[in-house]
């Protein structure tokens, strides 16, 4: 099963998708991580994107195109994957629906987490992650169980994201609402949208998306 987890910055897109990917075996495709990782190991791909990243404005399009398009062809995607922070233009959409006719794979679900602008910036101020393994906490919302240890590898180091400013968030939320959030009725059209409530608490939206998968391949994951 491949799927869209889709919604704003800050949505909730990549919690959802650690679980989802623990649940059911699914890869995990999120385009900022990738983006990231390319940025610390300061390949070409991290130069170009750094900048652009900062600014809060989108890498261009033919990149992102050509970096999923390797991604989904490797063997863990076979099984399904999940895309976090893709397509995000009507130009990687396009490119998304070539590359999976011409992979005879099929697009199950598009998620989209509906949450406010106004709650998204609280959400994106108080984000941390852990530094070694990745795990992604919130000052407020998601507390490591113990106090400065990371609840899954238990390093004692956190780092922030460099464009999880109050000021860069703007921009952020600017470029989904003009450029990626008019893909919805396209999905809708084709009749693999489904809009949860991302202001619910975070075990509750894994409910909510899991109860739209189904549960017959979470249950074959977990055998
Ligand atoms: P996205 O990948 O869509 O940008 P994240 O999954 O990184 O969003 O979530 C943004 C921040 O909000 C994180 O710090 C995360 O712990 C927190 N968060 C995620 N889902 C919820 C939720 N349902 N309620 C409250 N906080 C949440
Ligand atoms: P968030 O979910 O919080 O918006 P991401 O981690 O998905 O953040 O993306 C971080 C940044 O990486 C984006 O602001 C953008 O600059 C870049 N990026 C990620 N995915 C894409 C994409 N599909 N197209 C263009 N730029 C992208
Ligand atoms: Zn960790």
């Amino acid at each position: 099963m491949n799927l869209i987890l889709f919604g704003p910055p800050g949505a909730g897109k990549g919690t959802q998708a650690d679980y989802l990917a623990k649940d059911y075996g699914f890869a995990k495709l999120s385009t900022g991580d990738m983006l990231r990782a390319a940025v610390t190991s300061g390949s070409a791909l991290g130069k170009q994107a750094q900048s652009i990243m900062a600014a809060g404005q989108l890498v261009p399009d033919e990149i992102m195109i050509n970096l999923i398009r390797d991604r989904i062809q490797q063997p863990d995607c076979q099984k399904g994957f999940i895309l976090d922070g893709f397509p995000r233009t009507e130009a990687q959409a396009k490119a998304l629906d070539d590359m999976l006719k011409s992979e005879k794979k099929a697009l199950n679900h598009v998620i989209e987490l509906k949450v406010d602008d106004q709650q998204l910036v609280e959400r994106i101020v108080g984000r941390y992650s852990c530094a070694k393994c990745g795990a992604g906490y919130h000052d407020t919302f998601k507390k490591p169980h113990a106090a400065g240890v990371c609840d899954e590898c238990g390093s004692a180091t956190f780092s922030r994201r460099e464009d999880d400013k109050a000021e860069t968030v703007t921009k952020r939320l600017e470029a989904y609402h003009r450029q990626t959030a008019p893909l919805l009725p396209y999905y809708m059209k084709v009749g693999v949208l489904t809009t949860i409530d991302g202001l619910a608490d975070i075990d509750e939206v894994t409910r909510q998306i899991e109860k739209v998968l189904g549960t017959k391949e979470k249950i074959a994951a977990q055998h």
